[in-house]
C-alpha cells in the first residue's frame, strides 16, 4: 500500500469506472421519462450566492443552519456549494426569462449537490440528484404528475420495495395556526423532548415531527395533526390530488406527520421511502412561496428530487441491475519498434470504425501482453510482430479455439466487423 498522504474528504467518494455504469443506467431512465414528460434539461452552477439559500431553504433549517459548504472569494462574493436544484432553479427562471415562455415551464436536471451531514448509509456530504420541476401553474394535477414520473422512474428501474408517503403543510397561513397549536401542545410537554427538539421547539418546531427519538415520537404521536387546520382552499387542493392518486390506482400511505428539512414547501409534499431502510428515494412536494422569496413574484411550482446513490445502492445489491461485459472483446499485441507502431495505427483504424480494442502498447514482453489479454477476456488478438509489420500481414488468433490465420492489414476493418 502506498503511503497516501491524501484521502477523499470524508463522506465523499470516487466513482470508478463501475460506478459510472450504474450512474449512467440510473441517467438513462430519467433523461428517457423527462423526454417523454417534454421537460428540457439545465444545469445550473455547482457555485451560488449564499443568500440564495439561505432566502430559499430557510435561516432555521439544518441545512442552512449546519450544513452549507460556503466561502468568501477573493473577489468578496459570498458563495456556496449547491446543496439543493429547486432554489436555483427557481432562480434561472426569472434571470433567464422563462416566465415570458408558455406555462408551465418543465425543466430536470442531474448532478452533484452538497450538505455538511453526518455520513452514514446512503447519506453523503457529496450527493447526486436527478430533479423534475414544473414551474408557473397551480393545478392539483400537476402534484399528482410530479408522483407519476417518481413512480415511473422507480419501476423503470426495476425497484419495487417502497412506500409513497404524503401530507399536506397547507399554506403560510393556515402552516401558522398549526404551528401555534403544534407549540403549545408541545411546550406542555418539553421535558420529554429529546435535546435537540428542545432547540426546535423554539426555532423550527415542525421538525419535532419526524424526529427519530422514541420519546419525541410517542409524544408527536397525540400531537394535533396539521390536516385538521388546513384552509379550505388547501385542503380542496390535497383532497383532489388524493383523488388523482386514487383514480391512477397509486398506492400511498397518508402520513401526517411528514415534513421536510426545507421551508419553501407548501401544500403538497410526498417522500417514496425504500421499505427496508427507510430513506426517502425520491422526495418533492409543491412550493408556492418560493418566487415570492427570490424574486417577489407569484410562480406556483411543485417538483421532485431522487437521491442517485440511494437508488444505486439498491440496484446494487438486490443485483436488479448487472452492467453487461462487452464482447467479444478485441485485444491488438505487437513485438518490436515496427510492430508498436503499426499496432497503434491498426487500433487507430479500428476505433474510427468505432470498433472498441483493447491493446498495452507500453509493454514490450508478448507474454505481458497475453496475460492482460487472457485478463480482460479477450476473444480475439491481432498479433503485430516484426515480419508482420514488414510484410503488412497481421495474425489473428481466437482465444478460444486456439485457431490462427494471416489477414493482410488492409482487411483487418472487414475482418472484425464481420467477427463482431
Ligand atoms: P431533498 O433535497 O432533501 O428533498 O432530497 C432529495 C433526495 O435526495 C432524497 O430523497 C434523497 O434520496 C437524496 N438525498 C438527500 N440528501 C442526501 C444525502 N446527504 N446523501 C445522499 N442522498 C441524499
Amino acid at each position: 500500500m502506498a503511503d497516501l498522504k491524501f484521502q477523499r474528504p470524508k463522506g465523499m467518494h470516487d466513482l470508478l469506472d463501475q460506478d459510472w455504469e450504474y450512474f449512467q443506467k440510473v441517467f438513462n431512465v430519467v433523461s428517457a421519462i423527462a423526454k417523454l414528460n417534454n421537460f428540457e434539461r439545465i444545469e445550473t452552477p455547482i457555485l451560488e450566492k449564499r443568500e440564495l439559500f439561505e432566502r430559499g431553504i430557510g435561516e432555521n433549517t439544518d441545512i442552512v443552519e449546519k450544513e452549507m459548504y460556503c466561502f468568501k472569494t477573493k473577489g468578496g462574493d459570498d458563495l456556496c456549494l449547491r446543496p439543493e436544484g429547486t432554489a436555483p432553479v427557481v432562480r434561472v427562471y426569472f434571470e433567464n426569462g422563462l416566465s415570458e415562455l408558455p406555462q408551465p415551464v418543465k425543466l430536470w436536471y442531474f448532478g452533484p449537490f452538497f450538505r455538511h451531514e453526518t455520513p452514514q448509509a446512503g447519506r453523503y456530504r457529496q450527493f447526486w440528484q436527478f430533479g423534475f420541476e414544473i414551474l408557473g401553474e397551480k393545478d392539483y394535477i400537476l402534484d399528482a404528475q410530479v408522483i407519476l414520473i417518481s413512480l415511473e422512474i422507480l419501476k423503470e428501474l426495476k425497484i419495487e420495495n417502497f412506500v409513497l408517503k404524503i401530507n399536506s403543510i397547507g399554506n403560510s397561513c393556515c402552516r401558522g395556526y398549526y404551528k401555534k397549536s403544534l407549540v403549545y401542545y408541545l411546550k406542555k410537554r418539553k421535558k420529554g423532548l429529546c435535546q435537540n427538539c428542545k432547540t426546535r421547539l423554539e426555532r423550527n418546531p415542525l421538525r419535532i415531527l419526524d424526529c427519530k427519538d422514541e420519546k419525541c415520537k410517542q409524544i408527536v404521536s397525540q400531537a394535533p395533526q396539521i390536516l385538521d387546520y388546513l384552509c379550505e382552499e388547501c385542503k380542496s387542493h390535497f383532497f383532489k390530488v388524493l383523488d388523482t392518486l386514487e383514480f391512477l390506482e397509486i398506492p400511498f400511505e397518508l402520513d401526517p406527520f411528514l415534513v421536510r428539512g426545507i421551508d419553501y414547501y407548501t401544500n403538497t409534499i410526498f417522500e417514496i421511502q425504500d421499505k427496508e431502510t427507510g430513506l426517502a428515494l425520491i422526495s418533492g412536494g409543491r412550493y408556492d412561496s418560493l418566487g415570492k422569496i427570490l424574486a417577489n413574484k407569484d410562480l406556483p411550482a411543485v417538483g421532485a428530487a431522487g437521491g442517485v446513490e440511494r437508488i444505486v445502492e439498491i440496484l446494487k445489491e438486490k443485483r436488479i441491475f448487472v452492467p453487461k461485459e462487452k464482447f467479444p472483446k478485441i485485444f491488438v499485441a505487437q513485438i518490436g519498434e515496427l510492430g508498436k507502431k503499426w499496432a497503434l495505427k491498426i487500433c487507430q483504424q479500428l476505433r474510427e470504425n468505432k470498433i472498441e480494442v483493447f491493446e498495452s502498447l507500453g509493454k514490450d514482453s508478448l507474454k505481458a501482453q497475453l496475460k492482460l489479454a487472457d485478463k480482460i477476456k479477450a476473444k480475439y488478438v491481432i498479433l503485430i510482430g516484426q515480419k508482420e509489420a514488414l510484410e503488412k500481414i497481421a495474425i489473428l488468433r481466437d482465444m478460444e479455439t486456439g485457431k490462427q490465420k494471416e489477414i493482410k492489414f488492409e482487411k483487418i476493418v472487414k475482418e472484425i466487423k464481420k467477427l463482431i
